[in-house]
């Protein structure tokens, strides 16, 4: 078995679901292939590992965090857990829906914390390019390490790559901008709402950044916020001080112009304008080429590559679901990898996807598309032994949360929600979330001590 050699790229959520993949497997009795995974980060985690640095980092490479400052999660905990590893083994008492960037960090890490995995990792490590050899079916990754500079390469059967796909701006034109006084930065550069108190600020884009960002400036005390949409609004109850509008036609000075008419000053613009799904480590043949959106084209089951199956992609979906997909994922490239998971033949595969990618083009509402993953990541549970979890009443979930959204996008993350794992009910925060300004683990997890009470017979 030894001589199988498996890489992956990125020891986020994905490259790491990859790793605990294998480990599950070597519980089980199994012999492991040699699995060797490089980070180019100086720790795990991915985008969970914030990042104060923005534009290229120590050793002068493209920051990979898009994280910020005060982010709660904005999906109830419930709709990621583990089927491996609950919320419950991890903290070992109920805790909140919404929890923080920390404490998922620590979750993440905990189920990973148990096992050598860290010796399967080269931190400080950039894969920088991939070729592969017809005639020997390697792969061949150059490496750099970033700490000693120096350039190396590893030859592998198996090639995954988890490198995430919310880290490269997408960042629009609009005439004038390059006069605007003020600040003008994309999402992926937004460290928290500190520099925006008291500020008039205009957000482009109208999806889950632009909603947190805004919602963020606001609970943090911003001035007033705008939104501003190019194909539909976000459109839930915004509280007076947010409001949306259409696109930006142009900016003069510090004066913006909406489609509508309007006009308005800001002192910044936030670009809410999504990401690129960018691979420079990889040539035009290997190179996933697609938009964001659920089901990218050429990737059977969402992870084969259809041309060449040997490389895997994990996480490439746009995600209503996070770790427990990627779990999925993971655990199906393994069996494929372990030889225990045949493919069909490459036509078969085309003929799959392309229903897959007919239900996608069809999908109408975001309640649609919620069970369009569901599906996705039924399909995949059937392929493998990752632990099954009642997919249906997570969807539920999803689509509660959604409404709460829309009801009230201020205590939405107030709400609490029933584990499928282990039927544990979530905590109630101690602290109402527009109050809770600190984001810490150790205020999420503070007990507050029982009021004493003294009997009035005595
Ligand atoms: P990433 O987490 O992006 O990790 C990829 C890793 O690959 C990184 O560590 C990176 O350094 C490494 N890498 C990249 N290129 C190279 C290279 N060339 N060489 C070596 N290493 C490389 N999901 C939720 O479930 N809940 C949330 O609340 C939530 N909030 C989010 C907030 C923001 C602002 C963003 C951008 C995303 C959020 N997500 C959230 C979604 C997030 O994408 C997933 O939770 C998860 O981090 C994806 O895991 P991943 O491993 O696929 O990618
Ligand atoms: P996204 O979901 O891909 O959305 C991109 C947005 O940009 C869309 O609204 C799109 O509008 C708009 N856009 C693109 N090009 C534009 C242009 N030229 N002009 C105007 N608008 C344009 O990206 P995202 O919102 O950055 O979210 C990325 C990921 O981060 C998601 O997984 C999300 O869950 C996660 N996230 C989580 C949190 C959290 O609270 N934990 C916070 C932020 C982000 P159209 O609709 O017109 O295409
Ligand atoms: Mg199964």
């Amino acid at each position: 078995m030894k001589d199988k050699r498996v890489g992956i790229i990125g020891a986020g959520p994905s490259g790491l679901a990859m790793i605990r993949a294998f480990e599950a497997f070597k519980e089980k009795g199994h012999a492991m292939p040699e699995i060797m995974c490089f980070e180019k980060q100086s720790n795990w985690g991915g985008m969970w590992n914030y990042t104060w640095r923005t534009g290229v980092g120590k050793y002068g490479e493209p920051i990979h965090g898009s994280m910020y400052k005060y982010l709660w999660s904005n999906g109830p905990k419930e709709c990621l857990e583990f089927s491996d590893y609950s919320f419950d083994e991890h903290f070992k008492k109920p805790i909140s829906s919404y929890p923080p960037r920390p404490v998922l960090f620590d979750y993440i890490q905990g189920r990973i914390k148990k096992s050598k995995a860290r010796d399967y990792i080269r931190f400080d490590t950039t894969a920088r390019w991939v070729s592969y050899d017809e005639e020997t079916k390697k792969f061949t990754l150059i490496l750099d390490d970033l700490k000693i500079d120096k350039t190396y390469s590893e030859e592998f059967d198996y090639l995954v790559v988890a490198s995430g796909h919310f880290s490269t701006p997408n960042m629009p034109y609009f005439k004038g901008i390059e006069n605007f006084p003020g600040t003008v930065i994309h999402a992926h550069d937004f460290r928290g709402a500190d520099q925006f108190k008291g500020q008039n600020l205009l957000l482009i884009g109208s999806s889950y950044s632009a909603e947190d960002i805004g919602v963020q400036c606001y609970k943090h005390g911003a001035q007033s916020v705008t939104l501003s949409y190019r194909s539909n609004p976000i459109g839930v109850n915004w509280p007076e001080g947010i409001k949306e509008l259409p696109l930006v036609t142009h900016f003069d000075g510090d004066t913006a112009h909406f489609k509508d008419g309007t006009t308005e000053k800001y002192d910044a613009v936030i670009m809410c304008t999504g990401y690129q799904h960018k691979f420079p480590f990889l040539p035009d043949n290997l190179r996933l080429k697609t938009k964001n959106n659920l089901y990218p084209d050429q990737l059977y089951k969402g992870v084969f590559f259809n041309d060449l199956p040997e490389l895997i992609y994990l996480g490439m979906q746009d995600q209503y679901y996070t770790f427990n997909m990627f779990d999925a994922q993971a655990w199906v490239a393994r069996d494929f990898i372990m030889d225990t998971y045949k493919l069909p033949k490459k036509a078969e595969r085309r003929l799959d996807m392309d229903k897959w990618l007919e239900r996608n083009e069809n999908l109408q509402s975001s309640h649609d598309h919620v069970d369009f993953q569901t599906d996705y990541i039924k399909d995949l549970l059937a392929l493998s032994d990752y632990p099954d979890f009642n997919l249906d009443k997570v969807a539920e979930m999803f689509k509660s949360w959604l409404n709460d959204k829309a009801e009230n996008i201020l205590t939405y993350r107030d709400k609490t929600y029933q584990s499928v794992v282990t039927g544990t009910m979530a905590a109630e925060h101690h602290t109402e979330w527009m109050d809770e300004l600190d984001d810490s683990k150790e205020r999420f997890l503070y007990e507050p001590e029982e009021e004493e009470t003294i009997p009035e017979n005595i």
